[in-house]
């Protein structure tokens, strides 16, 4: 039975007491800044929403409408895909989440971008070091570890789940609210997850919120620099970014603002380089850093 249908038959005083139950239940520990962080999913449960996403991604390369004889593991280049397993796995041992089941795959596609999936599946585009349109160079690895450190930091702070989480309390709410005023129709059933992974040319791409991507900016930054990549590259591939577009399926569309970004960056980098100077140091406390820069348009704003 659909959400919607059993939230309608309930009172609206039931209705009311679950929502609250839920979101005090909710509060579980950010694994990564130690705050407390609304999340209705276990970690298990990250795994296998990654799993399906990155399921429906191999399935839908597979049937390759649109890159014939290019599906996915076929007809990849063997020492790129061995190069980027060796930096996620490097990224991966000193992120806050070591023991995930990580997998990285490749798809000899010109799309560029690359995303981690909640539990760590990743998926990499060969178009992300396209020479042309393309976000980083081929064969530098400090520049491949500077996306695929901010990817792996969305699946680490659980972005989609804690997402979808805040979306579905709100959904529940609008909830409430139809039933209060005897409106039927009212949709929980629609697929949230959908919100998260857009679609277009048989190719995922995720977006997330601006507060999301300056988190794994920040996340990112300094995963890469313990791993032992030197993390001025963050700030020179978000710089490059800031001048590029592309279309829906681009990492240049699912990440704007790069110039904001890239100067947040440049903000976090002499931290970042302690840590690339020494690997034993512990992370700095996230929530002291400063803040990601107000965008020019808002600051213009202001008296
Ligand atoms: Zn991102």
């Amino acid at each position: 039975m659909p959400v919607s249908r059993i939230l309608r038959s309930l009172s609206l005083k039931t209705i009311l007491a679950l929502l609250l139950l839920l979101v005090m239940a909710a509060c579980s520990k950010d694994y990564v800044t130690g705050r407390s962080s609304y999340n209705w999913y276990k970690i298990d449960q990250d795994i296998k929403l990654g799993k399906e996403v990155l399921n429906s991604q191999l399935a839908a390369l597979q049937k390759g409408q649109n890159y014939k004889g290019k599906a996915i593991e076929v007809d990849v280049d063997e020492a790129q895909l061995a190069r980027i397993r060796g930096i996620v796995s490097r990224l991966a041992k000193v992120s806050h989440l070591p023991d995930l089941p990580y997998e990285v795959h490749l798809a000899e596609i010109p799309v560029v971008n690359a995303w981690a999936a909640p539990g760590g599946k990743v998926m990499v585009y060969s178009g992300l070091w396209d020479p042309e349109k393309g976000l980083v160079k081929k064969e530098n690895d400090d520049e491949l570890a500077a996306v695929l450190a901010h990817e792996l930091a969305h699946a680490t702070a659980r972005h989609v789940t804690e997402s979808l989480s805040t979306n579905m309390t709100i959904m529940m709410a609008g909830t409430v609210a139809t039933s209060a005023i005897g409106a039927t129709g009212s949709s929980m059933g629609q697929n949230l997850f959908s919100n998260f992974f857009s679609y277009g040319f048989n190719v995922f791409a995720p977006s997330y919120s601006r507060k999301n991507e300056s988190e794994a900016d920040l996340i990112g930054i300094f995963y890469m620099a313990k791993a032992g990549y030197n993390p001025e590259a963050a700030v020179a591939v978000w710089q490059r970014a800031a001048k590029q577009r592309g279309d829906k399926t681009s990492i240049f569309a699912s990440h704007p603002a790069s110039g904001d970004r890239a100067k947040a960056l440049a903000q976090w980098l002499p931290e970042a380089q302690k840590i690339y100077q020494n690997p034993s140091l512990p992370y700095p406390n996230f929530r002291e850093l400063p803040k990601n820069p107000k965008p020019q348009a808002s600051q213009a704003k202001s008296p």
